[in-house]
């Protein structure tokens, strides 16, 4: 596909097929999405549909997640996201490249002679000799005879399926214009006594040809090579893979191809080695860079337990770990997947240059028509039918060459796809184009307190003892409770208690309390631990001031205690991120409010929102009241993002116009999720913000400049302020503009990967 035309002739020619229900096809990846019934229609059908017209499409063998692993690098390249395979597309480019150097001096030849004429008609040199302008028009007719029939033979084959089908693209366009300049320009050299009575016959356009195919195919080399490139961080992840894996079968080292590796491997990583497939560290310990995957700059410490991901390195140490997850399974596979669907999603904000680019063809060849019959009409009674046959001519062919939507079409995939590789490299992982594009207009960021402002892992930090029991005892209840919770709190006490030697007791007819804590029965007795909340559910009441100062200071107060009396009262302490400070004031700058949504109890919650700088606090919320703080915040006409674990907050994730999530271990699809910060740092969030925010701007730059160009471009071009200022646009600079105009928005797309998030 070369341009933003094609991929609405493919859209609207596979939608006409029976048993096609959807279309989508994305001029910037050059993918096609297509829906079908397998019952009417195959892939191969398709193609046939489109191979008229100038297509094909390529039918990858496997679904793209599954043949990215266990390949080599280069095989994964076949899915670049690019229709063809990168190395037939730089072959493509390669022979596009010798075109380019036989046609560019013939350009630079035409040229010349045509700033000659320019000069000498100012009289600033002497006129070129009439005996040489004859071979020079010789020379000239032969270059173009080769640029418009070996350079220029896409744009004929264009013109040659217009005819045939009535389907046109930009080459369609191209192959217009240029083949109409050479057609008169032959006449007039061959025909030159016959016409000479009507016609201008000491004027030809073979240089009009010549150096509107030169530039053009220029242009569309350079986009071409800038176009991989806005696709190279796919790549980049593809070669993350490592090609082998040292694996511990029946006791012998042996080293397998990746794809060979099962679930329960033992896999042995040495120093310096790349982790081949996801696994829990069993043996050993060491630090690992995964800078690559997560966006984490400093090596992260692994134990026996902790779970190392694919793609990643492993500095000095050395550890055996067993294979959890394997081939597309693995997180890299569930990242490489996800940033393809992404770059190849679409932008809401392209929906209207889509639709002008789809009428734009048959718009175009119009004005072409009308502006030449209007030369014709009316210049003929002023300038005489000679000059203005030659002047509705160049207005002809500069129409047809200015006004392609290539930019238009470009503008918007192009930046698309480098936000979202680059958001891949930080760690940050985008699900679609119109997420990048919401989560530039966010003006409120919720936040989860757990996990997000806080480290997620508090502590037990001191008992009060209320009963007969020894702390032992209560300690030894309260855990063996807490042993069957999954919030972090209850990984607190439980840890407190191995750490202290304490044996945990059998507990029946556990559960969990939503948003207040827990219960069980215990030696026939049954207990309760959670908050205040759940202290007054049971209208148990509690002297406030023997927790107040501690919960000023931070702390969750978790009360034990039976159906008629409390018993004790923990207090665990979450330590705020280091990171959290800064990221609230990063977010500040941006001119985004930062809400703490917690169930946690009010004046810990302020406390800590305090030392984060968070503008509202919501304590003791439901989870179902997270939602409808949400729905709240949008009432009032803020655009919410929600940034949560993703697992209890899926519904105000949900909700939310942009829902982030904090992923952590090897979990990055989250569903419910627009985003997903991998390692969970509030800090990326800010990143994420600012990556939206420079991709719409560059979305919005190429849009203006597109549609500025051909605004200004096209009736340029018809002539139409000719009568009044004299302007009449040469089709070469049209040539020059148009080919300009898409590199430059290429161009633009690609400066988004220098600038630091
Ligand atoms: P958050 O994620 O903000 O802590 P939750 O709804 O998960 O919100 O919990 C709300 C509150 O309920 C907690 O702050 C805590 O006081 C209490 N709670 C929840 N689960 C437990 C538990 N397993 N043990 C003790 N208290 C709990
Ligand atoms: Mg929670």
């Amino acid at each position: 596909m070369h341009c933003a035309s094609c991929a609405s002739i493919i859209e609207k020619s596979l939608g006409k097929v029976d048993g096609v229900h959807a279309v989508s096809v994305n001029v910037g990846t050059e993918m096609a999405k297509v829906s079908y019934d397998e019952t009417k229609v195959n892939p191969e059908q398709l193609s046939k549909h489109i191979e008229p017209l100038g297509y094909t499409l390529v039918i990858p063998t496997d679904a793209p997640s599954a043949a990215a692993m266990g390949m080599s690098a280069d095989e994964h390249t076949a899915h670049l996201g690019l229709n063809q395979s990168k190395s037939e597309k730089l072959a493509e480019l390669a022979a596009m490249k010798t075109k380019i150097i036989t046609i560019m001096p013939m350009a630079a030849f035409a040229v010349g002679i045509m700033v000659w004429n320019i000069l000498a008609e100012f009289n600033q040199v002497a006129a070129v000799p009439s005996l040489w302008n004859d071979s020079f028009n010789t020379l000239l007719a032969l270059m173009a005879t080769y640029a418009l029939f070996v350079v220029g033979k896409p744009y004929l084959l264009g013109l040659y399926r217009f005819l045939r089908y009535g389907a046109a693209n930009m080459d369609t366009l191209i192959g217009i214009g240029t083949s109409a300049a050479f057609l008169y320009s032959v006449i007039v050299t061959v025909f030159r006594e016959e016409v000479r009575l009507y016609v201008n016959v000491s004027v030809t356009y073979f240089d009009v040809a010549i150096v509107v195919i030169a530039f053009i195919t220029l242009g569309k080399y350079l986009e071409a090579r800038a176009k991989i490139k806005t696709g190279d961080a796919i790549e980049k992840l593809l070669n993350l893979q490592a090609k082998t894996a040292l694996v511990l079968r029946d006791g012998k080292e042996i080293e397998l191809p990746v794809d060979q590796v099962v679930h329960g491997d033992l896999i042995i990583v040495k120093p310096a080695g790349k982790i081949p497939v996801d696994g829990v560290l069993t043996e050993g310990s060491s630090f690992v860079d995964e800078a690559m995957v997560s966006g984490e700059p400093v090596p992260v410490e692994k134990n026996a337990g902790d779970t190392v991901v694919a793609g990643t390195l492993n500095t000095t140490g050395s550890f055996t770990f067993r294979a959890t997850k394997v081939g597309r399974e693995t997180m890299l596979a569930h990242i490489i997947t996800m940033v393809q669907e992404a770059q190849g999603s679409k932008a809401p904000i392209q929906a209207l240059a889509d639709k002008i680019s789809s009428i734009f063809v048959p718009i175009v060849l119009v004005i072409a028509f009308v502006s030449l019959g209007s030369w014709l009409l009316l210049g003929t009674s002023s300038l005489g039918f000679a000059q203005a046959l030659s002047f509705g001519l160049v207005s002809f062919v500069g129409v047809l060459v200015i006004a392609c939507p290539c930019a238009l079409g470009l503008a918007t995939p192009t930046a698309i796809i480098v936000g979202v590789g680059k958001g891949a490299k930080e760690g940050i992982l985008i699900k679609d184009a119109a997420t990048l594009e919401k989560l530039h207009k966010v003006d409120v960021v919720v936040v989860d307190k757990t996990g997000t402002i806080t480290k997620g892992k508090p502590e037990l930090v001191r008992v009060q003892n209320q009963s007969a029991l020894s702390e032992a005892e209560l300690v030894s209840i309260l855990a063996s409770l807490e042993s069957k919770s999954e919030h972090p709190i209850a990984s607190a006490i439980v840890s407190y208690a191995s750490a202290h030697n304490i044996a945990l007791k059998s507990i029946t007819d556990f559960k969990a309390i939503k948003g207040k804590g827990v219960q069980g029965v215990i030696d026939g007795v049954a207990y309760y631990a959670g908050n205040l909340r759940l202290m007054q559910d049971l209208s148990l009441s509690l002297s406030t001031n023997a927790i107040e100062q501690e919960t000023r200071e931070g702390k969750t107060p978790v009360i034990l205690a039976t159906e008629k009396q409390i018993i004790g009262i923990v207090l665990v302490a979450d330590a705020i991120k280091p990171e959290a400070v800064e990221a609230v004031a990063a977010l500040h700058k941006l001119g985004i409010r930062v809400v703490m949504l917690t169930g946690d109890n009010a004046q810990t919650a302020d406390f800590i929102a305090k030392q984060v700088g968070i503008d509202e606090v919501v304590a003791e919320v439901m989870p179902e009241d997270k939602l409808n703080k949400i729905k709240e915040l949008q009432a009032e006409g803020r655009v919410v993002a929600m940034a949560g674990d993703g697992i209890n907050d899926a519904p105000a994730l949900a909700q939310a116009d942009v829902g982030i999530a904090m992923a952590t271990g090897t979990d990055v699809a989250i569903e419910s999720a627009g985003i997903t910060l991998l390692h969970g740092d509030i800090s990326k969030m800010v990143k994420a913000v600012r990556l939206s925010r420079l991709t719409m701007r560059g979305i919005r730059q190429n849009l203006f400049w597109a549609f500025a160009y051909n605004v200004i471009g096209i009736p340029l071009a018809t002539g139409m302020f000719y009568p009044v200022f004299g302007w009449l646009l040469n089709p070469m600079f049209a040539g020059l503009a148009m080919a300009l105009s898409s590199v430059s928005v290429v161009g633009n797309s690609l400066r988004l990967k220098t600038k630091t998030l």
